[in-house]
């Protein structure tokens, strides 16, 4: 008799461990998701994003049939940062090896396509609108509200947390199973944005192979390529701040990005503009815990166990990580989940500690600190070969080294770490 696996969230992390647990062939899986069927509603715009991919998350996916290939083929290989500065003029960060970038969205969409074309309806059951309300570890049971009727309750064997950074299964465990847990906004907060990389009228076109960032203040903008000649990305601003809070015609909000970011302007027209208008603001969380487990039955994946900061890319190449490793415990203790969780936490946990603060205090936060900041990403990597006892290569570098572990990257950044932390004291 197969054991029966309920994931709860169709991220990335819930959909590639999917994969990962019907490829071990001892488990039956049922994924449940709060967001609508993406087949169904084409993948809404409304809270979605451009993420990196490295080395890290990619070799995850790897180990999965043909879907590194899927997934390249929706995304862009950039091979470096065009950075805007205020004055008109740009700065370019190039990139030795190009990295992947694809929307958060397609990536999950392409996830669930290749796990349903590979997998029959008896192993596996994904139903979308359906919210996770209530668990009961000890009955095993987990309560669903579907979008329409009424709400169920089903049983497990195992349940997998992979409910994303505000999880309502780590909030039950911290209530009744004594998770210790810390959760806390960011103090940025972002919108998504989305245009044409093209304006013909002007002649303006952005490249194809390349991060288009702005930084004014304390409102920054990142932009991506997208297949089809698109742009996705972010405007990142302070909570207490929003920028965009007073606007409220889409012709003020054209207005805004033509007066601060001239060449967002230039790309944006009114139907983007009104768009943006009325697309939510999302704050970020971050999540701490001191394990990733309960019982011998619950597990706690991704940003739900462990959401960090945007601002080095890592938290979905984590997540995925998280599943490779979990399944080589799995393999390890011939799917003994009583000793697979408690290993898998006792390794992770501490990278996700490690992680948490590479992403807090990576990026500097003065105009001195950034000058370094960028020197280091220019030249670290030459230096460190001319002489590697006295330089590191930038922590960029380092990251994308994926046979160091975060623990690994934390510690041989530890002086600049130090050194942001120092400035950021001195801010406040
Ligand atoms: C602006 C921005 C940029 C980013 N850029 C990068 C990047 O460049 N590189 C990188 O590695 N990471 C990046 N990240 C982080 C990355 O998006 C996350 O780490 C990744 O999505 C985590 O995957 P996950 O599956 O654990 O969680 P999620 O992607 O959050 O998925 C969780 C799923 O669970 C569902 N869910 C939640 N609660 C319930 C419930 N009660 N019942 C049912 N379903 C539920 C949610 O709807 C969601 O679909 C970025 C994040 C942001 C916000």
């Amino acid at each position: 008799m197969l054991q029966k696996i309920v994931i709860i969230g169709a991220g990335p992390a819930g959909l590639l461990l999917a994969h990962y647990l019907l490829r071990r062939g001892k488990y039956d899986v049922e994924i449940y998701e709060q967001r609508s069927d993406p087949g169904l509603v084409n993948g809404s715009p409304e809270r979605t994003f451009p993420i990196s991919l490295q080395e890290r998350g990619r070799k995850a996916i790897r180990s999965i049939a043909g879907l590194e290939e899927a997934i390249a083929a929706a995304s862009v290989f950039c091979n470096g940062t065009k950075m805007y500065r205020q004055s008109g003029k740009t700065r370019e960060i190039p990139r030795s090896v190009p990295i992947l970038t694809i929307d958060r969205n397609r990536l999950a969409t392409i996830l669930l396509e290749h796990l349903t074309k590979t997998y029959s309806g008896e192993k596996l059951k994904v139903k979308f609108g359906c919210q996770c309300l209530q668990v009961d570890r000890k009955a095993k049971t987990v309560m669903l509200q579907p979008a329409q009727g009424e709400a169920f309750t089903l049983t497990y064997d195992r349940l997998v947390a992979a409910d994303g950074a505000r999880s309502r299964i780590r909030e039950y465990l911290a209530q009744d199973a004594g998770l210790h847990c810390e959760q806390s906004y960011v103090s940025d907060a972002y919108k998504t944005v989305m245009l044409p990389r093209f304006n013909p009228a002007l002649g303006l076109e952005l490249e194809a192979d390349k991060l288009h960032a702005w930084n004014l203040n304390k409102t920054r903008m990142m932009m991506v390529p997208q297949p089809g000649d698109r742009l996705n990305g972010v405007i990142i601003f302070d909570a207490q701040q929003n920028p965009l809070a007073e606007l409220s015609s889409k012709e003020e909000v054209l207005a805004f990005f033509k007066a601060k970011f001239p060449l967002v302007g230039q790309l944006m027209s009114l139907d983007e503009a009104e768009a943006l208008l009325q697309r939510p603001v999302a704050r970020l969380v971050t999540v701490s815990c001191d394990r990733f487990y309960e019982g011998d039955s619950i597990l706690v994946i991704g940003d739900a166990a462990h959401a960090v900061s945007p601002s080095i890319g890592q938290g979905c190449n984590a997540a995925l990580e998280d599943v490779l490793i979990f399944e080589q415990f799995l393999a390890q203790y011939q799917d003994d989940w009583a000793q697979a969780l408690p290993a898998f936490s006792a390794q992770r946990v501490p990278e996700a500690h490690a992680l948490r603060e590479l992403s807090d205090y990576s990026l500097p936060p003065t105009k001195i600190l950034r000058i370094e900041f960028i020197f280091r990403l220019m030249t670290g990597k030459l230096l460190h070969k001319w002489f590697p006892q006295w330089v590191t290569p930038s922590i960029f570098d380092l990251l994308q080294d994926e046979n160091l572990s975060y623990s690994q990257v934390l510690s041989l950044s530890q002086g600049w770490i130090n050194k942001v932390k120092r400035s950021r004291s001195q801010i406040s």
